[in-house]
This record gives structure tokens, C-alpha cells and sequence, in this order.
């Protein structure tokens, strides 16, 4: 996860913005009726996120319908607000979502750090929570794997609550991503999530659950075959000496430009840190 400073735009203009314009004009006045309904559940949402407990949202619920699919209900329309009100390339909101998704770190998925962020993802989907669909705070830029992969799942515990980008940057005080070197007779790598045990332990298992849903190993472990068959060039035009100490200093050099939890950074530290590699296993050719 890359964090984002939380974004400065207000849910309620976002909202006004969005509805001012809708038609028919029957359901733009309803839309517009909901004002101050929506900027509440937006306050209620920062709340709640700064404490890690979005998943006490449930009240909001299908809300204002109480039901998800009521017909000509208002969910359908708080839902196609975002869709077609501020995803719409000449909606009245597109200027918000272009405001959003260029704070994506390098252009590239919050969620993951790898993807290319061209979408936003709603952290409480709008499925199950319309009156949030275009409140800024749970909008975050996302690759569309993420998007798909977390889906329209609503946390229903505390450990469920994916990382937040806007909310959640201190996760990287700790060091919890981890790379696997084995070998021989080749080196192979395989990622993981394992924090330590001084991190707080919701945080731990919300670490494993956002590791887990959105198949980070998955998009992780291809990413080392190009590092490890590059190395295997280069590593054996140094002493063996010098071999450790460019592994520890690349560790370091990707911890402090990409985090601690990158996976290069994790996997330069795993390296450095097999004896098996670091005494010759990267002289062997990588697949
Ligand atoms: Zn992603």
C-alpha cells in the first residue's frame, strides 16, 4: 500500500457538484434533498476511518432505501452519480475524479504500489454504501486488479478492513513484507506478508488480509525473475565481499526511495540475507 495525505475536497460540494446538474429534473430535486444526508455520512466515514473502525458503518447500509435493490429507489441514482455524474468524461464531476486519481504515487495503484492507477476504488463500495459513492475520502486511486479483486466486499470485523492509503500510513513504521530466496539449484522467490511481533495486532492482521485479497503474491513474484536474471550478470564482475554489501546497500537504497515494504526492498534484503545466494547461488542463471 502507497499512502496518500487524505484529499482536500469537500463531500458535499463533490456531491452538489455532481447532482446540480442531473436529470430528469424529479430526480435531480431528490438528489439535491440529500445534501446534507450525504456530507453526514461522509463526516461519519472520516470518523471512523482515523479510528480504524469502518467497519462500524454498517447503519449506512443500502441507505437512503434501506433495501439494495428497491425499484426507483434513490440507491440506483446515488449510484450512477458516480458512474455517470463524475466518471463521465463530460460530466459535472469529472474534474473531482481527475483530481483524485493524478495523486496516485508515479501513476500507479495505492493499493498495491505496482498496477497502473486508471480507476478509482471505493474503499465501502457503493454497492452496499451509495450515499458514499462520490464522497472523496473513499475514493482511491486503484489498477483495475485491485479494484476487481477487492470487489464489493464490506468489511465485517475490524481485521477485514483492507489498508486505507489516506488513513494508514504508519503500517510502514513496520517492516512486514518478506521475501523467500530458496534454491539451488536456482534461485526462486516468493513474497509474503508476516509482520513482526511488536506491530499492534490489528494492524498485523489487517496487513495479512489486504496481502491476501487483493493476491499480492501473485502480482509480487513475477517481478523478481527480470532482477534476479539481471543480477546474475552483473553480481559475478565483484568480489565476493563486495557481492554482500551491494545486496545490503540496494536494500537500504530501495527501502528509503520506495519503503520498507516495497517488494524490492524486500527482496534485496532476502538476498542479502541467504547465505546460499549471496555465497555463489547468483551466479546461477535465473530460468
Ligand atoms: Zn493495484
Amino acid at each position: 500500500m502507497r499512502p496518500i495525505d487524505k484529499p482536500v475536497l469537500d463531500a458535499r460540494t463533490v456531491f452538489d457538484t455532481c447532482t446540480a446538474t442531473a436529470r430528469p429534473k424529479t430526480v435531480r430535486t431528490k438528489l439535491q434533498a440529500l445534501k446534507d444526508t450525504v456530507a453526514a455520512a461522509a463526516a461519519e466515514y472520516d470518523t471512523a476511518a482515523t479510528a480504524r473502525a469502518l467497519h462500524t458503518l454498517g447503519h449506512l447500509k443500502d441507505l437512503p432505501d434501506g433495501e439494495p435493490k428497491k425499484k426507483g429507489g434513490l440507491n440506483k441514482e446515488l449510484k450512477n452519480t458516480y458512474s455517470s455524474r463524475m466518471v463521465h468524461k463530460k460530466s459535472a464531476g469529472r474534474d473531482f475524479y481527475d483530481q483524485l486519481l493524478k495523486e496516485a504515487p508515479d501513476d500507479r495503484c495505492a493499493l498495491c504500489g505496482q498496477g497502473i492507477a486508471d480507476t478509482l476504488d471505493h474503499q465501502l463500495p457503493k454497492a452496499h454504501y451509495p450515499l458514499l459513492a462520490v464522497a472523496p475520502a473513499n475514493l482511491v486511486p486503484a489498477c483495475r486488479d485491485c479494484n476487481y479483486y477487492k470487489g464489493e466486499e464490506a468489511p465485517l470485523n475490524a481485521e477485514q478492513q483492507t489498508l486505507h492509503p489516506y488513513y494508514d500510513g504508519e503500517i510502514h513504521d513496520h517492516t512486514w513484507l518478506v521475501a523467500r530466496v530458496s534454491g539451488p539449484p536456482k534461485p526462486a522467490v516468493v513474497f509474503a506478508a508476516v509482520p513482526p511481533p511488536e506491530m499492534p495486532s490489528l494492524l498485523a492482521a489487517r496487513v495479512r488480509h489486504h496481502f491476501t485479497i487483493l493476491k499480492l503474491a501473485r502480482l509480487y513474484n513475477p517481478q523478481a525473475g527480470p532482477e534476479l536474471r539481471n543480477l546474475s550478470r552483473s553480481l559475478p564482475r565483484l568480489s565476493a565481499k563486495a557481492v554482500l554489501e551491494h545486496l545490503r546497500e540496494r536494500a537500504e537504497d530501495w527501502a528509503v526511495s520506495e519503503g520498507v515494504n516495497s517488494w524490492q526492498a524486500a527482496l534485496y534484503r532476502a538476498l542479502a540475507n541467504s547465505p546460499w545466494y549471496t555465497g555463489g547461488g547468483y551466479k546461477e542463471p535465473w530460468k
